[in-house]
């Protein structure tokens, strides 16, 4: 119901009633997924609401009408609870729908009441007793205890349908104050109705489940017959993780550490770790589950057709989330197994809390893994431990400061600030202004304060918030931060001079420096994917972005790497559009009118009914922003990217700079390249041609030395030498050597060689091959050997019996002459020794 907490709260007022279906992500139970046939982390729910306008008779009518006339369950198979202290209720179920008494259940607050134990426990604001709606699956299912009813967990009795009524404000000390405007909020699980219209026991049985589950079955390559017990439960796990996963990614959700990015990436690795164990524990680690991405697409692509057209992204995703946890299981698997094993050594019930932490830290090994596999080794784990572990670790990366979080965390249920109209924006048009202090809680001498008017953007759609100055009468505050929750622009300060209290007049000056900076980077961001469409494809799709003063960052699809001279087209674009200094406008449209005008919307962003667009250069670039732009393409000044890399599968990010940025990026490349020039003492335009000489220089100082020819350790040649029939022989190719280091290698090798020895060295150099040939034995010819090697490489050569030189012009033959020396050395061997 959130997306409906303004009409609840009365602050909208133009609808009174409403329907829905919408997407749900909920995995706080994700245990129970796979066990329970109704559980899952996605589903698709079916709700009404109203916002002050019909209560709770209509509420009961319509859904009984609704489940008994349109979708023909025979009304005894259901039942009811209500409120036990809600006879209004009950009264509706008995009299006027005329269900029979045995078959409504009064409860408590626990179980009808929402949100659960309010009266009790709060927190304060809406709340009201609910009416569950049941399916009775029929007494063969379930304990078939006499007193088996609504409220037994033995799954007879299926939840279908919850009304809400929302008829009281909660008050400190549980007080409850009947609300003037009463409310109705239901939900309906569609896959639970399905279930029941479809005569399945289990949610996963349907038609949108079940092929999802022999899919991944079929893929695992176990016979059809053992698809029960834990390997139903795992099967439908992985589908229910993995339908998940392809709805979050779909809307623009990428997996990572953080946020609502762990979410995702916790689903998946869940799965791969389900999977592995139980499913494809004979098969060997390989990605596998991202096959299923296609599947839940043909499977939900009528009513979510923006599913197919990224099914390729998704799928990649998933497939690089797969990847990369598979590495991990095994490097984490590993290190853990020693773990284990010194633990058994020292007689150790228990991994500690440090393993746990530095598996998870150094390794991103899941602790709920590392408790799962101790487990399978009858070993316990200190979770306590590890939970302080990490628990320190978070409070080091979180240097904000507390109290301020903390104010900010609760203005959901701040009643002060609840009851706020939201602050009205003018930053658009000026960058200061009068506004008066509506809250403002100040602990020390940092807080957060509220205006009823303010220029100061607070954070939103990847832009970040203003910072500046407020000043009153004897006071001033420096703004760090501007933020927005509940449309209230929260300005989070510092007090430098005075004491600020509610009702006083300040004047708010957003720093103009920094909201320049930003607006270049924010507008340059809306060219740049304009840019990107253009060069790589109507696929890119923005999947986050940020908008500072030093920078921006976007990230968007796009299955490979840019080329550089994409990158050069995509800035030239940008740069191109700047020179044109072309006109950026803004319209203030219904959001309907703004999607036929063609407006890029970011998918997952939630829109008003009213939508702002802007239009750089007149149709260059379409897109709905809230956010501060510049008014001329060609205040943005240059633009440059910086860099270019992959974040996930599929997802690239680019990080550019605009403006004066820009020049500073520029400046600092220049800056390195005049310290390269420096330091080669050349000038910048000859670095390459330096660095080039210096490279061959190396490279012939790792050959050996002067440019004369190779000093070659003599050791190792003297190595290589092989034995045959008493004599030892080295036979070798040097790189690059001329014949006078030739000479001098092989005499060496003839001086240090022990006993009757034959050296044999070839280089090729300049299209050529030389050759020289020692031997200190007689009964080798070094002479005559160099004749038949000539011979061989059809090119010339002799010399004295103990030393010879030959070369030739056929440098191909090398090889081939060099592999028959043994054959000729044996050939002389054979032969009587000449005199
Ligand atoms: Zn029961
Ligand atoms: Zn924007």
């Amino acid at each position: 119901m959130n997306q409906f907490k303004d009409y609840f709260l009365g602050v909208k007022k133009d609808m009174k009633r409403a329907a829905s279906s919408q997407k749900c992500l909920r995995t706080g139970d994700l245990d129970n997924v796979g066990r329970t046939p109704y559980h899952h982390s996605f589903f698709e729910m079916l709700g009404n609401f109203s916002f002050g306008d019909y209560f709770k008779k209509e509420a009961i009518e319509w859904a009984f009408d609704l489940l008994t006339q349109c979708f023909k369950i025979p009304s005894e198979r259901l039942r009811f609870s209500v409120h036990r202290d809600d006879a209004e209720a009950y009264n509706i179920w008995r009299d006027h729908i005329k269900v029979p008494e045995s078959r409504i259940k009064k409860l408590g607050d626990h179980s009808n009441f929402w949100p659960a134990d309010a009266p009790q426990l709060g927190p304060n604001g809406p709340c009201g007793p609910c009416s569950e709606i049941f399916y009775d699956q029929g007494a063969d299912v379930g304990c078939g205890k006499p007193e088996c009813g609504v409220d037994c967990d033995c799954g007879r009795f299926a939840e279908i349908w919850n009304l809400v009524f929302t008829q009281f404000d909660r008050k400190d000390r549980g007080e409850l104050v009947a609300l003037a405007a009463k409310n109705i909020d239901t939900g309906a699980g569609l896959e639970r109705v399905a279930c029941i219209l479809q005569g399945k026991r289990s949610n996963f049985e349907i038609d949108t489940l079940r092929p999802l589950v022999d899919f991944i079955w079929h893929e695992s390559g176990n016979p059809v017959s053992e698809l029960t017990g834990s390997s139903l439960i795992v099967s439908r796990t992985i589908v229910d993780h993995l339908r998940a996963a392809t709805f979050c990614i779909a809307d623009g959700v990428i997996p990572s550490n953080e946020g609502r990015g762990y979410v995702v990436r916790k689903l998946i690795r869940r799965a791969v770790w389900q999977g592995r164990k139980y499913l494809f524990a004979r098969k060997k680690p390989a990605p596998v589950l991202h096959l299923l991405t296609g599947q839940v697409v043909r499977v939900m692509r009528d009513p979510y057709p923006y599913l197919q057209s990224d099914e390729a992204r998704i799928s990649m995703t998933i497939r690089g989330e797969e990847e990369r946890f598979l590495q991990t299981l095994e490097e984490g698997q590993r290190i853990l197994d020693e773990v284990i094993k010194k633990a058994a050594a020292k007689n150790e019930r228990r991994i500690s809390g440090e393993d746990i932490f530095r598996l998870y830290d150094t390794y991103g090994f899941p602790g709920e893994l590392t408790v799962e596999i101790a487990g399978e080794h009858q070993l316990g784990v200190d979770e306590e431990g590890f939970q302080s572990l990490l628990e320190a670790q978070r409070a080091r990366a979180k240097k904000a400061s507390k109290i301020a979080d903390a104010i900010f965390v609760a203005t959901e249920t701040n009643p002060k600030l609840q009851q706020l109209l939201p602050s009205e924006f003018l930053g658009y048009q000026g960058l200061d202004a009068e506004g008066q202090v509506l809250f403002a809680e100040i602990q020390g001498n940092e807080g957060w304060v509220v205006l009823d008017k303010t220029p100061f953007y607070g954070e939103k759609g990847g832009q970040v918030g203003d910072k500046g100055i407020l000043s009153w009468n004897g006071g001033e505050a420096e703004v760090l931060d501007t933020q927005v929750k509940n449309k209230l622009v929260m300005h989070r300060i510092r007090i430098l001079k005075g004491h600020i209290r509610e009702s006083d007049k300040v004047l708010a000056r957003v720093d103009v420096n920094l909201r320049d900076s930003t607006r270049r980077h924010h507008t340059a961001t809306h060219l740049l994917q304009a840019a990107l469409r253009q060069v790589l494809g109507s696929h890119v799709r923005q999947l986050g972005s940020l908008v500072s003063p030093d920078k921006l960052r976007f990230d968007f699809s796009h299955p490979s790497p840019l080329k550089d001279n994409e990158i050069r087209e995509v800035e030239d674009f940008v740069n191109k559009a700047v020179l044109l200094n072309l006109e950026v406008k803004t319209d203030i449209k219904s959001f309907e009118e703004s999607q036929k005008a063609g407006a890029l919307a970011f998918f997952g962003e939630k829109y008003e009914d009213e939508v702002r667009i802007l239009n750089v250069g007149n149709g260059l670039s379409v897109e709905l922003c809230r956010g501060t732009h510049v008014s001329k393409t060609g205040d943005i000044g240059a633009f440059f990217i910086t860099s270019e890399s992959s974040i996930a599968s599929g997802t690239r990010r680019i990080e550019a700079v605009a403006g004066m940025a820009a020049l500073d990026y520029l400046r600092s490349v220049r800056q390195k390249l005049e310290g390269a020039a420096g330091l080669l003492k050349v000038s910048p335009d000859e670095i390459l041609e330096r660095i080039d000489k210096l490279q061959q220089k190396i490279k012939t100082l790792e050959k050996g030395g002067a440019a004369k020819g190779p000093v070659v350790d003599v050791d190792s040649l003297i190595k290589t030498a092989v034995t045959l029939s008493g004599l030892n022989a080295v036979v070798h190719e040097l790189k690059d050597a001329d014949l006078s280091s030739l000479r001098s290698l092989s005499d060496q090798v003839r001086t240090k060689l022990k006993g009757e020895s034959v050296c044999a060295l070839f280089s090729v150099s300049d299209g050529a091959v030389s050759f020289v040939v020692t031997s200190s034995t007689v009964r080798i010819d070094a002479g005559a050997l160099t004749k038949k090697i000539a011979a061989l490489l059809e090119g010339s050569g002799g010399g004295k019996k103990d030393f010879a030189q030959g070369g030739s012009k056929n440098t191909g033959k090398v090889d081939a002459a060099k592999k028959q020396i043994p054959q000729l050395l044996q050939e002389f061997l054979a032969q009587p020794a000449r005199k």
